[in-house]
């Protein structure tokens, strides 16, 4: 077979259970749940706006954006994104800090770092439309095997597979297959497996319908099998015990940063804000109070504001291998520290900048907990910042929020 196929489809440890190369049973088991699929899909499936589109590059935002992201939150990000980059030219042309200003919120920042570099070379390469090779798919920065999959199968009618974490669920469900999916033989089965689900007319749909399925019925820890149109040919159902796969090892506890947040305001009641620290990579391009890690040493100046700071309580905030447990203390200045960049920032100019949750949930802990505020916030400032940082639903006492 060609280049493109041997790099999407490894070898397989052992033959999947829906292998079509068994024979009539299992060719007719596998096409009886595609159909079942695609007729419960085509009736069932839930309207979202990337599903009105076969625009690649509207597929390919979305798809990046969904990545350990629930639909919900994505839509209104999707849309706002498209209507200020409606093309791979408009993206690629723009300043990585408005990028990251319109993904602010989203998380996961290295994507939408991708997905700018990305663009950048579908204009260099490819004059700004989306390759439909699947090969030339993978050699876009930040575009990996599932995206690859899902723009040839969604966008071009390619009949490639798709293998995400709601895919593998299904699958694993389905033939009852044991083994951690992140082990490399499983790994290898379940491409094989999702391979043959697509290996049909209606690639782009059948995936899709294996990832709704995955969203909607087959959930992590209480699948509807009762209403799932594969019933009949699941095996996990068939041998009662559907939510013991996949047999996923034990995720290890994340790690426990300790931080400190120095919220300083100005007289004007702005906020300085400045690039994270060396050792926060995840925020690159983006703005952040500032940031000190519990054992590192801070310059002389800083370590002057820090003592004339009073703390005002402690936020948490949870990504996906740490959790950072932040010390907030706020500070009136005049003038920020000595050899620090950044800048004071009015808070209703927050909203325009390229800024991480976290920030957010900084600083509406600093606005209402402030119960003897500095001459300097004005209340309408600290009501103003507390409403904008509410996404980072800060309440009373410890705060806690997750993801970036
Ligand atoms: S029958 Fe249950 S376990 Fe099997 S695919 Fe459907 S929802 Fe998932």
């Amino acid at each position: 077979m060609s280049k493109r196929r041997n790099k999407l489809d490894p070898a397989v440890a052992r033959a999947p259970a829906t292998q079509p190369t068994k024979g009539p049973p299992e060719t007719n088991r596998l096409d009886r749940i595609r159909d079942a699929l695609l007729a419960h899909f085509d009736v069932h499936q839930r309207a979202m706006p990337w599903r009105q589109t076969r625009d690649p590059y509207a597929i390919w935002v979305s798809e990046v954006m969904l990545q350990q992201t629930r639909v919900e939150t994505v839509i209104p990000y999707y849309l706002r994104f498209l209507s200020r980059f409606e093309s791979v030219r408009a993206l690629a042309e723009a300043d990585e800090a408005d990028v990251l200003a319109l993904w602010s919120g989203l998380g996961y920042y290295r994507r939408a770092r991708m997905l700018h570099q990305g663009a950048q070379h579908v204009l260099k390469e490819h004059r700004g439309e989306l390759p439909k090779d699947p090969d030339a798919l993978l050699a876009i920065p930040g575009v990996g095997r599932y995206t690859a999959g899902a723009i040839a199968s969604i966008a071009f009618d390619l009949r490639e597979p798709v293998l995400d974490g709601n895919v593998e669920r299904v699958l694993t469900r389905l033939d009852a297959i044991h083994g951690d999916p992140q082990e490399k033989d499983t790994r290898n089965t379940l491409w094989s497996i999702a391979r043959s689900f697509s290996d049909h007319s209606r690639a782009g749909t059948i995936n899709q319908a294996l990832m709704e399925l995955g969203a909607t019925l087959c959930t992590p820890t209480s699948p509807q099998c009762l209403l799932c149109p594969a019933r009949t040919d699941c095996r996990a159902n068939a041998i009662g015990e559907p939510s013991r796969f996949p047999e996923k090892a034990p995720k290890k506890a994340p790690r426990v940063e300790r931080w400190t947040a120095l919220v300083l305001h100005d007289r004007d009641a702005k906020v300085w804000l400045g690039p994270p620290p060396a050792n926060l990579d995840r925020w690159k391009g983006m703005l952040v109070p500032l940031l000190l890690r519990e054992g590192e040493a801070e310059t002389p100046s800083v370590a002057g504001v820090l003592r004339a700071s009073r703390p005002i309580g402690s936020v948490t905030h949870v990504l996906t291998h740490a959790r950072m447990e932040i010390s907030v203390r706020i500070a009136a200045l005049s003038e920020p520290p000595d050899a620090l960049e950044g800048a004071f920032v009015a808070a209703d100019a927050l909203d325009s900048l390229a800024i991480p949750k976290v920030t957010r949930v900084i600083l509406a802990a600093a606005a209402q907990r402030s119960s003897s505020p500095d001459k300097t916030a004005s209340a309408s400032a600290r009501k103003n910042a507390s409403s904008r940082a509410r996404k980072g639903r800060a309440t009373k006492g410890s705060t806690t929020s997750k993801r970036t």
